[in-house]
């Protein structure tokens, strides 16, 4: 189950899924038609419009996925918005609430629904919560709320990984660098990755699919002994 997977590196980790056998369930806000184009894509995939910060759209998110395709397995804690970019004197406390609900409380929530059902059903689960690199740089002038709460994600990852290892489950998170998506747009900058790439050591911005390959290696049993870390999939920023 994806949250935030019906554009973006989210869509990536589903085609990416569904490429290696996983049956899919997808969450996402508003945009009904994206998700539609996702299942266009993707026949047989659950997609279902869940705002990850209402608890109660974070259980019928879980509960229409597993009626169709069964007990969730793997979760991956990827919807997430930044605000408008610019200076923090002059963001507001609305978008301050905003993201810290998506991205924190939301992918808590759903932290929280996974590990219940896991420990319930003896379900040796696996979890990969998307950060970014904004959590240690900071992301001064552009967005630090934005950073504080993927800094949040990373300590929450931690920790959980640490409480549920005993259980069987693992936890980690991803923290990318730039990547061609929409969320840039969203900030109000769509060529944001043109005007960043020059920071980035590799030269060059991130496909959603370089991200959504680390994300899976997590999930996989390759990665096996690994959790409680945070991959950094960055072009080595
Ligand atoms: P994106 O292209 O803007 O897509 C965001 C996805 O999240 C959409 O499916 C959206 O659904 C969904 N979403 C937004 N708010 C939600 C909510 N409250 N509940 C459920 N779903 C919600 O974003 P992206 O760039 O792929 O980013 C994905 C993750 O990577 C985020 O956590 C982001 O912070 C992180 N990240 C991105 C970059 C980057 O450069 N792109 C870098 C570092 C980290 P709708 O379509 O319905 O709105």
């Amino acid at each position: 189950m994806i949250t935030g997977g019906s554009r973006g590196i989210g869509a990536a980790v589903a085609r990416g899924a569904v490429e290696r056998g996983y049956a899919v369930g997808v969450g996402y806000a508003h945009d009904d038609a994206a998700a539609e184009r996702l299942r266009a894509d993707l026949p047989g995939i659950v997609t279902v419009r869940a705002d990850v910060a209402e608890p109660a759209a974070v259980r019928t998110l879980f509960d229409t996925t597993e009626a169709t395709l069964g007990p969730v397995t793997a979760v991956v804690n990827n919807a997430g918005v930044t605000g408008p970019l610019g200076p923090f004197r002059d963001a507001s406390a609305d978008t301050f609430r905003r993201v810290l609900d998506v991205n924190v409380l939301g992918t808590m929530l759903c932290a929280q629904e996974a590990v219940r059902r896991w420990e319930e059903r003896g379900t040796a689960g696996r979890m990969v919560n998307v950060s970014s690199v904004a959590a240690t740089l900071g992301a001064p002038g552009e967005y630090v709320h934005y950073a504080a709460s993927k800094a949040a994600v990373e300590a929450f990852t931690v920790g959980l990984a640490k409480e549920v290892a005993p259980h069987g489950v693992r936890v980690n998170a991803v923290a990318p660098g730039t990547v061609h998506t929409d969320i840039h747009a969203a900030a109000g900058e769509p060529d944001r990755p043109a005007r960043v790439v020059a920071r980035v050591p590799m030269g060059r911005i991130a496909e959603p699919e370089e991200i959504a390959a680390a994300v899976l290696w997590l999930l996989s049993d390759e990665a096996s002994y690994v959790t409680g870390a945070v991959l950094r999939a960055s072009g080595g920023v």
